[in-house]
């Protein structure tokens, strides 16, 4: 099927099931602009949120101006919980997620998991731009993921990155600038860079870890367990000294 029909079916369909308690979850890379632009042409009204984790690459600004001007949209910025942020740097640093994988995790989970599970509160599903073909972790994605509270609706499960990039030239979609520096895939500027050719397209994510290490954020998959725990254990002695702040 073409997968630019197939992907509009599913918004259609997502939005039939979940009416207005839906919403776009970006993070303004090509699949998530694409997502926007398919999402926003079939219903005008759907709101788009984004994780400002307080480490986003400058560039982002930009982007997230060009899609509110070309939509008519304002995008709804989730940001961490800031006593949790000082708590996390207090004791690990700034940039603790280079020293090891617990540590990176704890950052994800107070820059990113934490607060998205506040942003989502009270919606039944969100929309993201994952593709099966961006990482070995992606490759059993479901177009619709029920397994968490909130409905996840993945429409172009099976695009390839070459219906990403002929779907948003077709449309003449903004693009975020650091594609032209060699990425292909754009988190937080710390833990980002750009590939050299024949790496995977996630390889620029945390590229300082192990090759077998979980290139995801915790937020749509989760780590082997001897590092969740571990994380865990450092989460609690973060929020122990952020609630007495
Ligand atoms: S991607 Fe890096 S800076 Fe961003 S939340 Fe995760 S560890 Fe922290």
């Amino acid at each position: 099927m073409d997968p630019v029909l197939s992907a509009r079916e599913a918004v259609a369909a997502a939005i039939q099931e979940f009416g207005t308690s839906l919403a776009v979850l970006s993070s303004f890379q090509r699949e998530d602009v694409a997502l926007t632009d398919l999402v926003l042409t079939v219903a005008p009204g759907v709101r788009v949120l984004t994780l400002d984790t307080g480490r986003v690459p400058p560039a982002t600004d930009a982007i997230i101006a060009a899609i509110e001007a070309r939509y008519s949209v304002k995008v709804e910025r989730i940001i961490p919980d800031q006593a949790e942020v000082h708590a996390m740097v207090a004791q690990h640093g700034l940039n603790l997620f280079y020293d090891n994988v617990p540590n990176r995790m704890l950052c994800c989970d107070i820059r990113k998991s934490r607060p998205l599970k506040l942003g989502l509160a009270g919606i039944a599903a969100y929309f993201t731009g994952l593709r099966r073909a961006q990482a070995k972790s992606r490759a059993n994605i479901e177009v619709f993921d029920r397994s968490a509270e909130q409905v996840k609706v993945s429409p172009l499960a099976d695009w390839s990155t070459d219906d990403v990039v002929r779907y948003t030239t077709e449309r003449g979609l903004p693009e975020h600038a650091l594609y032209t520096a060699g990425y292909t895939s754009i988190g937080c500027d710390p833990c980002t860079r750009a590939i050299v050719a024949g790496e995977d397209e996630r390889a620029g994510r945390w590229w300082w870890e192990s090759e077998d290490a979980v290139k995801e954020c915790g937020l749509h998959f989760t780590a082997d367990g001897k590092a969740e725990r571990t994380v865990d254990v450092l989460l609690r002695e973060v929020l122990t000294v952020a609630q007495r702040a």
